[in-house]
């Protein structure tokens, strides 16, 4: 393997480490558009602010956290009830185990080797970054599947450790994909570099986006129920992945250099 080439899954785990994340957020995205919540989605879940006032509270709606601190959304209202608000958290979870398993039929079965090792990649990114999160959760308060817990009047941690087992287990599947064995480790290190600097990279983002959003920045309007800027990223990314699966620069089966 020469540094080139692993420069290059590099970049592919970074665009795909973002889809992931987008795709998770899709999935939340989805039922609050379902549900007729007009939202702004930001890069890491809906637009919000806490502690302070947006100047323009039009398309904001107040709302009061588990731990009492005020804050505001960027929706026409918010989820209400066990259902809505089990759906609401559920959408993201959701979104990212069917990704990850989507992703492990195309690297598993797709006839070019492009497209495999795109697929395996997604596996790889979308399980590092939800597996990472299940291993904080007991240091963790809040987040989906305490929304979920909370909604439906249940205990959260065996929706942890299930959610957490599953991408535990399909990330050791997505590695059984790659061939050769060798490119094993290095997709798997990658991986585990990726999920952490884009996550870090993605927050730091949406701290910006929700401080111009509640400044009434007209960059931050919404467009589909996405941000702007969110909405371009995505637009970017979708288009790199696209241009990635025309033109091969890596392939998982190819003979290492
Ligand atoms: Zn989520």
């Amino acid at each position: 393997m020469t540094p080139l080439r692993a420069g290059r899954v590099f970049a592919l785990m970074l665009l795909l480490t973002i889809a992931a994340q987008y795709l998770h957020e899709a999935g939340h995205w989805f039922v609050y558009q379902a549900l007729g919540r007009q939202p702004v989605w930001g890069f890491i879940g809906v637009v919000q602010v806490w502690g302070e006032t947006p100047v323009d509270v039009a398309g904001w709606t107040p709302v009061v956290s588990r731990s009492g601190e005020s804050g505001w959304l960027r929706v026409s209202s918010d989820v209400s009830g066990p259902v809505e608000g089990a759906l609401a958290a559920a959408g993201g979870p959701l979104a990212s185990v069917f990704g990850a398993l989507i992703g492990w039929v195309v690297g598993r079965w797709s006839q070019t080797e492009t497209r495999r090792a795109m697929g395996v990649g997604l596996v790889l990114t979308t399980a590092v970054a939800m597996g990472l999160y299940y291993a904080r959760s007991p240091w963790r308060t809040g987040g989906d599947e305490q929304d979920i817990a909370d909604a439906l009047g249940i205990a959260r941690w065996p929706l942890d450790a299930g959610l957490g087992g599953y991408f535990a287990v399909i990330f050791g599947m997505g590695l059984r994909e790659l061939k050769p064995r060798r490119a094993r480790a290095l997709w798997a290190a990658l991986a585990l570099v990726s999920g952490p600097l884009i996550g870090i990279t993605l927050a730091v983002a949406d701290g910006v986006l929700r401080q111009a959003t509640a400044r009434g920045d007209p960059l931050t309007v919404g467009i589909l129920g996405y941000s702007l800027p969110v909405a371009l990223v995505g637009v970017v990314g979708v288009g790199l992945l696209w241009v990635w699966s025309q033109w091969p620069l890596w392939s998982a089966t190819q003979r290492p250099g």
